[in-house]
């Protein structure tokens, strides 16, 4: 089957290897689109997340099952995605149902075998089935969506009524967009230094999109950080009002040197959200089924999968005009 995997820092090749071989009880998935993701991105810019080399990569999918063992409840042609999290299983955050928290979670394309390929082979309690109505590429952001969900079920819990969300990349403008338009908050702003992704903010509803935060101190209950890099904390840190949240929905590749005197003296809460439940992999999939919000805005090309490379350089680009790419494998 045809294939997209990493061979190292900068090197995505399309190739051809061996189909997967479903275990027992496993469903077979013919994989339609794959969505690439800033963890994608990670790991062709630093090498980070990957176990072995070459892997095939991917964990945002939609697929129909081609095959399906009698007792899963599934059946041939079922539209789907699935829970791409791989995690250790043993440790107290996975005796307690909650994965997102294990230290050694990982996800499909990292630690095993992903989804940009023809085919995937996955068990039946991690899928999520789709009605038919919805257009199929857009079952490709359920993942992303949901990482969304849980991020916004977060933020919410303390009842604010300004957020602001720091960076609109694909899962900023998510959380901005549902943090507006489906939890209801009053006041969202969302702010970017990257002008090409200030102006696709403008279809997330928010009410102010900003270019820098100069001068603005102690404005929000809460500020989301989604972008991991340096700086942003201690923004985060300055604009947040005393007593508010600081919420990290992002993976930092270089660690932060912050200002803590400012996280005591102002006595903010420090949240970090992690990937999603299952719970909320299926509230996003049920977003996507309701059309709750229209997210194929945000999906700048489908290309095939040959292209992977062309994708990728495009993504990790300086000069930013793509937001979400998703890569066919349908023939
Ligand atoms: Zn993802
Ligand atoms: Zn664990």
């Amino acid at each position: 089957m045809k294939a997209v995997r990493y061979h190292g820092i900068g090197d995505v090749r399309t190739e051809y290897v061996a189909d997967p071989v479903p275990r027992q009880g496993e469903v077979l998935l013919r994989i339609l689109y794959g969505g690439i993701c800033g963890s994608d991105l990670h790991i062709y810019r630093k090498g980070m997340f990957v176990e072995k080399i070459p892997e095939i990569m991917g964990h945002e999918f939609v697929a129909r099952v081609v095959k399906a063992p009698g007792d899963s409840g599934y059946y041939p042609g079922d539209l789907v995605t699935g829970d791409p999290r791989v995690p250790c299983g043993k440790c107290q955050a996975c005796q307690s149902g909650e994965y997102q928290r294990c230290a050694l979670l990982g996800f499909i394309g990292e630690v095993s075998p992903g989804a940009f390929a023809e085919f995937l082979a996955i068990s039946p309690e991690k899928l999520v089935k789709f009605n038919e109505e919805i257009e199929e590429f857009q079952g490709a952001l359920a993942e992303p969506l949901a990482v969304a969900v849980h991020a916004c079920r977060r933020i919410t819990k303390s009842g604010p009524s300004s957020v602001l969300v720091m960076g609109a990349g694909p899962i900023g403008l998510l959380v901005a967009s549902l943090l507006k338009q489906v939890y209801g908050i009053g006041w969202v702003d969302i702010a970017d230094i990257d002008g090409y992704r200030r102006r696709m903010a403008r279809h997330a509803g928010v009410d102010h999109i900003l270019e820098d935060l100069e001068g603005v101190h102690d404005q929000y209950d809460t500020v989301c950080d989604v972008v991991g890099l340096e700086v942003v904390l201690g923004t985060a840190l300055q604009v947040v009002k005393p007593g508010g949240q600081v919420h990290v929905t992002a993976i930092y590749e270089r660690l932060p040197v912050t200002d803590v005197n400012l996280l005591v003296g102002k006595e903010i809460t420090l949240v970090g959200n992690n990937a999603y439940t299952m719970e909320d992999l299926r509230e996003a999939a049920a977003m996507i089924d309701k059309g709750t919000v229209d997210f194929s805005w945000m999906i700048s090309r489908i290309q095939p999968a040959e292209e992977a490379c062309d994708a990728f350089e495009s993504l990790v680009a300086r000069d930013k005009k793509d937001l979400k790419i998703l890569l066919s494998f349908d023939r």
